[in-house]
């Protein structure tokens, strides 16, 4: 329901009007079956004329003040409707959106949701387990159909060691482009969506890419492979005229590096498919 109010009191300067103008809110007429919450309010107000039926006043509008209300009204789309299976899984509990219009026509909103905890900080004190956790809630909203749109520390809850997602004041519609599941400690590959990428560098969950060849020289893991021996001793000349005394380090090095690459490729296609709930 639309509404109006007026302020402050006015009288006419001649006296043609003696009567006050309503203070309470004024509810707007509609012609149609529109029905709209918008408050609007009109301060200042000056006799301006009149004749012997009406009285024409001016003042200036203030307009609806929309933005609190519609950032909670979409939130709230968003765990009621959009995200409701998730509720109490990976988003918390919402008790519903409950709104207070003030006398001067600003609506103050409040989002009651069940108490998830407190935010997450260091992804270093993380388990792998905990960081797969926290991939998965971020998988399902996904596969509900919709973004986050500002995943962070602050938006990540975590309870008895289970995350809750927060704050979908920006969640967007969504076709996510993950296929394969991300497992803990594979080298970094593209997932096909920028928020699971995003969401993969804020827990960790890629290897190091950095490998040390200790007090040597730190090389980028992508470059430790077979058949890539002289790039990489390229890199020693630095240590010594001769790099190749390094070659028996190295190729160990590349050794684990490569193993760690041929696990991850071995897990079977089945364990690797995303399959949507
Ligand atoms: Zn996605």
């Amino acid at each position: 329901m639309a509404s109006l109010c007026l302020s402050p009191l006015v009288r006419s300067p001649r006296g043609q009007w003696r009567e006050t103008l309503p203070t309470c809110k004024l509810e707007r007429y509609y012609l149609d079956d529109t029905d709209m919450t918008l408050h609007y309010s009109i301060s200042g107000l000056e006799f301006f004329c009149s004749n012997s039926k009406t009285a024409v006043y001016k003042g200036s509008l203030k307009l609806p003040d929309q933005e609190d209300a519609s950032v909670f009204e979409h939130e709230a789309d968003m765990y009621e409707i959009h995200l409701r299976d998730l509720q109490d899984r990976v988003i918390p509990h919402c008790y519903g959106l409950f709104q207070y219009n003030a006398e001067d026509g600003k609506v103050s909103s409040f989002l009651v949701l069940g108490d998830c905890g407190s935010p997450i900080d260091d992804p270093r004190n993380f388990t792998n387990l905990y960081k797969s956790k926290v991939i998965d809630a971020v998988y399902f909203i996904h596969f509900a159909g919709f973004t986050h749109g500002d995943l962070s520390y602050h938006n990540i809850l975590n309870k008895d060691g289970c995350p809750f997602i927060i704050d979908f004041e920006t969640a967007k519609p969504h076709v996510c482009g993950v296929k394969e599941k991300l497992f803990i400690g594979e080298e970094r590959k593209e997932l096909g969506c920028t928020e699971m990428m995003r969401c993969a560098a804020l827990v960790r969950a890629w290897a190091n890419s950095y490998v040390k060849l200790e007090g040597i020289y730190t090389f980028l893991r992508v470059d430790l492979r077979r058949g890539n021996m002289d790039y990489l001793l390229s890199h020693l000349r630095h240590c010594n005229s001769d790099p190749t005394v390094y070659r028996p380090y190295v190729e160990q090095l590349v050794e684990q590096v490569e193993a760690r690459r041929e696990r991850y490729r071995n897990i079977p296609l089945e364990e690797r498919l995303i399959v949507p709930e």
